[in-house]
């Protein structure tokens, strides 16, 4: 299958992939890269890489929160150092086995023979404070932000380009996911990173998109959060009944 490519800035490419149009991102300087989320299945990401490679030496992964269509595809990097907020490699360690059953649960597809008995890859290095990542000449730096749309959220600017990446911290095309949100956190995880977003900023799936749009998207989420205390209606475009119990 042809992957989607697209380059949103020299040296960024961003690829979607085919299960949950699931966004990767390829930060290319100087015959290095680093790869930001690593598909759902093994296979992909053995595809990623190969794509990756043709860029130059992949030196870095980066996971941004411990959900099957980001990560699962991690095993094909294992030589690569892979970074990750310490929650999200606690929370894979949990919920991996979990989360590929549910997949086999819910599959509507045959169910391919290697998701039986697959055990999701975790992550190698925790990222517990903010933290810069040399790729060729840029600087990436890595945000760790706490409990917000998943236990482990990660952000990454990279301030030469322009580009930020908020994994799933934002969404575009389809509403904010709250399966396993802290509604409060994700606001304030919003209200933190916004002085530090750059122009463009990719979400964890749909197209590139702006600041206003992530502004837009916390005000939506913060009418959510009033809502459940009991001020104002509740909003369009949420599905606050997602909230973990
Ligand atoms: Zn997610």
């Amino acid at each position: 299958m042809t992957l989607e490519i697209v380059q949103v800035a020299p040296g960024v490419l961003v690829v979607t992939l085919p299960e949950a149009a699931m966004n990767a991102v390829l930060v290319v300087d100087g015959g290095e890269v680093l790869v930001v989320d690593v598909g759902a299945t093994p296979s992909r990401g053995a595809e990623l890489r190969a794509l990756a490679e043709r860029h130059g030496r992949v030196v870095a992964v980066v996971v941004t929160h411990p959900h099957w269509d980001h990560v699962f595809g991690l095993g094909a990097f294992a030589d690569v150092p892979s970074h990750a907020h310490p929650a999200t490699i606690v929370d894979l360690r949990e919920t991996g086995i979990a989360q590929r059953d549910a997949l086999i649960a819910f599959a509507t597809d045959p169910v391919p023979a290697w998701l039986g008995t697959f055990v999701p890859p975790l992550p190698t290095h925790p990222v517990a404070a903010p933290t810069t990542v040399r790729v060729g000449g840029l600087d990436v730096v890595l945000d760790p932000v706490g409990h917000a749309h998943t236990v482990g959220d990660l952000a990454l600017h990279v301030p030469a380009l322009g580009v930020s990446m908020l994994g799933d911290l934002v969404e575009v095309g389809d509403p904010p996911q709250l399966h396993d949100a802290d509604l409060a956190g994700w606001v304030a995880a919003l209200d933190r990173l916004a002085p530090a977003l750059q122009p463009i900023v990719l979400p964890g799936h749909g197209a590139a998109t702006t600041p206003a749009f992530v502004a837009a998207q916390r005000d939506l989420l913060a009418a959510g959060l009033a809502h459940l205390r009991g001020a104002g209606p509740a909003p369009e475009g949420l599905d606050l009944t997602q909230l973990p119990g």
